[in-house]
């Protein structure tokens, strides 16, 4: 039980159920009880660890990705250098130092950070000091009139979905309502619906099919700045590409709970659909490329060697651990998948499937 799930009640009692989007919203964004605003989610005292607080070799590796990218499209003497959903700061610090080295880079960048949660901005703040960050509510906030060379990492999974199940004359939605005073599922009555028409043909009856609008719009005010102003994108998260199946989960204290158990004090998040948000973009995107290939291509092995030599015992175990964390198959380097956006004619960023 939280003070959240009794507010969610009443509006519910009130005006009837909500879509799973108007709930993960609420569960995660709610001024007084929601879940990045409240909490400090990140880590091994939060709920979940991300690859950023793993090892500063993801970051590093990248920000020389990125710092790449900047080079191949002639080195634009000012850019904004973009992170949307920072959380503790952790991979701009980490891309930072890493292309400190770049001649030029750090001169020409602009910090831009869209982050919504206060305690996170704080915690931002703290760790970006030196490079006195501008924060925006929304991507549609950032700047239009320079290249942007932008990064995401778990940020996508976190924006709210809406669940369709198809039945034989339409969709039918999935619903957040009440029974016998308790949150649950329920489902609309069927219909068409315009936007999902593409994925009629394709879909089976019992199939269940993810939209996030947020996600798409986002991605569209990227790519449009992208294709407008030059630059690129790196899109890290766990996903797949425009397939079926319900991927709503809470994770509570690095545990999976039910998302409907306790709003407000549990992740929500959903997989994210890389071909939604490359139909979303006016510019060129890449395939969605596997974590570990992209980072192991990117030279993640030199610099795990290079870190090595200075360590031994159990930080060195830690160090070993950490890289097969990021990047072995049956840990986050084919669960996790990059997206590259980038402008037609340009060559893509380094490290992605051709
Ligand atoms: N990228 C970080 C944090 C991932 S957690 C890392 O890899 O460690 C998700 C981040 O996105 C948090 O900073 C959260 O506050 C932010 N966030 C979630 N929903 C958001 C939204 N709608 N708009 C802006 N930021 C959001």
């Amino acid at each position: 039980m939280t003070a959240l799930r009794d507010i969610i009640a009443a509006q519910i009692a009130r005006t009837g159920p909500l879509t799973i989007a108007d709930y993960m919203t609420l569960c995660l964004l709610h001024p007084e009880h929601g879940y990045y605003t409240t909490g400090n989610p990140l880590g091994a005292a939060g709920d979940f660890v991300t690859a950023p607080e793993i090892s500063q070799m993801f970051g590093e590796v990248l920000g020389l990705g990125l710092a790449q990218s900047w080079l191949d499209q002639g080195a634009p003497t000012a850019f904004v250098l973009a992170e949307l959903g920072p959380g503790r700061g952790t991979l701009m610090a980490d891309i930072l130092r890493a292309t400190a080295k770049v001649p030029g880079f750090h001169a020409a960048a602009r910090l831009h950070l869209v982050e919504v949660a206060p305690k996170l901005r704080a915690e931002q703040a703290r760790a970006l000091a030196a490079r006195s960050p501008a924060w925006h509510d929304s991507a549609d906030a950032l700047p239009d009139d320079l290249p942007l060379f932008l990064v995401a990492n778990e940020f996508f999974d976190a924006l709210p979905i809406r669940q369709f199940l198809k039945d034989d004359t339409g969709w039918r939605e999935r619903m957040v309502g009440l029974a016998e005073g308790q949150l649950a599922f329920g489902l609309t009555q069927p219909s068409r619906i315009a936007t999902l028409e593409p994925r009629w043909n394709g879909t089976a009856q019992g199939d269940l099919v993810e939209t996030c609008g947020a996600g798409a719009a986002i991605a569209t005010a990227i790519g449009t700045r992208i294709a407008r102003n030059g630059g690129s994108a790196l899109i890290v998260d766990y996903g797949h590409w425009a397939s079926t199946g319900d991927t709503f989960q809470a994770v509570r204290a690095h545990d999976k709970t039910d998302p409907l158990a306790s709003p407000g004090a549990a992740d929500l998040t959903a997989h994210v659909d890389f071909a939604a948000l490359a139909g979303a973009v006016p510019c060129a995107h890449s395939p969605m490329t596997a974590q570990g290939v992209f980072l192991e291509r990117l030279g993640i092995a030199q610099r795990a060697q290079a870190l090595a030599a200075g360590l031994d015992g159990e930080r060195l175990s830690a160090h070993v651990a950490a890289h097969r964390r990021l990047t072995h198959p049956e840990e986050m380097g084919t669960l996790f998948q990059i997206l590259g956006f980038f402008p037609q004619g340009a060559a893509p960023p380094p490290g992605l499937d051709p």
